[in-house]
């Protein structure tokens, strides 16, 4: 008996890393998972117990307890869902503030879906290397809206290596996922951690001609022997599903802390007297497009939300 871990997985055959080996692996019976009904009942992230035959491939007996993981449904109201991904350390969102423009409410859905994960969020700011003048004060205004809500925010560049040092450290040791918009550097800053692999990266005018990626499967990336990445043109930021109203202001992480000083333990700080979150909000304690995104996610008149 083996363990392991998933690092891909391509209909019923599965590769899984165990030490310096790798296996391909198929699923011994079926298996179900807990929570959700899903299709795919292995993900890459998937700590497994594995036997290995006679031919040198492995049958997967067993499925280690998942910390966490990611899903995508197939459609807004089906109860199917793929399992995307498990056991992430963190997530890491690439935006950029031109080239193109990110719109800041999809950062924030990003991290409210973070949140509801249980999944530590990371901001990377792309392309520093273009921005000049209003730009750069954007920028710094930008960092200081997310390090008021408490996560750490690299602004970097591909192209001339600002910062890539501590893109390094943050993700060294971890599996982590990157996430963010099409054409904002996520390939590009992959191919330079990781010389040799090569993926293929896009132009941007091409993107805007012809649209969607295809979606595949995630593939873990190997960046040394205990650090990975997830980079899949299938998960933009990842789906929010079934969140309830109540939710909302507990994954604004700092409309929770503020809400502590509302006069009703059950605010939602759209329009009770006495709420310390609209109070922060008209004295630019917190940040106008944070509160902004907050509204309209509250406001969602469905309550359900998708960012991918
Ligand atoms: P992805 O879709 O997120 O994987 O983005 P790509 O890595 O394919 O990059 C999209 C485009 O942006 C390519 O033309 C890259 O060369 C370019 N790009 C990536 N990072 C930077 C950067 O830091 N600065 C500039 N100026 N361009 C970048
Ligand atoms: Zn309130």
């Amino acid at each position: 008996m083996k363990k392991g871990i998933v690092i891909k997985t391509t209909g019923s055959w599965h590769s899984v890393k165990s030490g310096d080996e790798k296996f391909q692996c198929r699923l011994k019976g079926t298996f179900r998972t807990k929570d959700v009904k899903n299709t795919n009942p292995i993900a890459v992230g998937d700590h497994v117990k594995f036997e290995v035959t006679e031919k040198g491939n492995g049958i997967i007996t067993e499925i280690l307890e998942r910390k966490n993981y990611i899903i995508r449904k197939a459609t807004n109201l089906s109860k199917e869902a793929q399992i995307l991904a498990s056991n992430i350390d963190q997530a890491a969102l690439m935006f950029t503030l031109d080239f193109p423009e990110t719109p800041l409410e999809f950062v924030d859905r990003f991290l409210v879906a973070s949140e509801a994960y249980h999944i530590p969020a990371v901001l990377m700011i792309n392309k520093t290397d273009l921005y000049t003048g209003d730009k750069l004060t954007r920028m710094e205004e930008v960092k200081d809206m997310y390090g008021f809500a408490g996560y750490p925010v690299i602004t970097m560049s591909v192209t001339n290596g600002q910062n890539i040092e501590k893109v390094r450290q943050i993700l060294k040791g971890k599996l982590t996922l990157i996430a963010g918009n099409s054409g904002i550097g996520k390939s590009s800053l992959i191919n330079l951690l990781c010389p040799g692999l090569n993926l293929k990266t896009t132009d941007i005018s091409w993107y805007h001609e012809a649209g969607k990626h295809t979606t595949t499967y995630p593939e873990m990336i190997e960046i040394d022997s205990n650090t990975y990445v997830i980079d899949s043109p299938g998960i933009r930021g990842f789906g929010l599903t079934d969140l309830k109203k109540n939710e909302i202001g507990l994954y604004f992480t700092e409309v929770f802390r503020l809400s502590k000083n509302c006069q009703f333990y059950n605010c939602t700080h759209i329009h009770e007297p006495n709420c310390a979150v609209i109070r922060a909000y008209e004295n630019g304690v917190l940040h106008e497009s944070r509160y902004r995104s907050y509204f309209n996610i509250f406001s969602d008149t469905d309550q359900k939300y998708r960012t991918g």
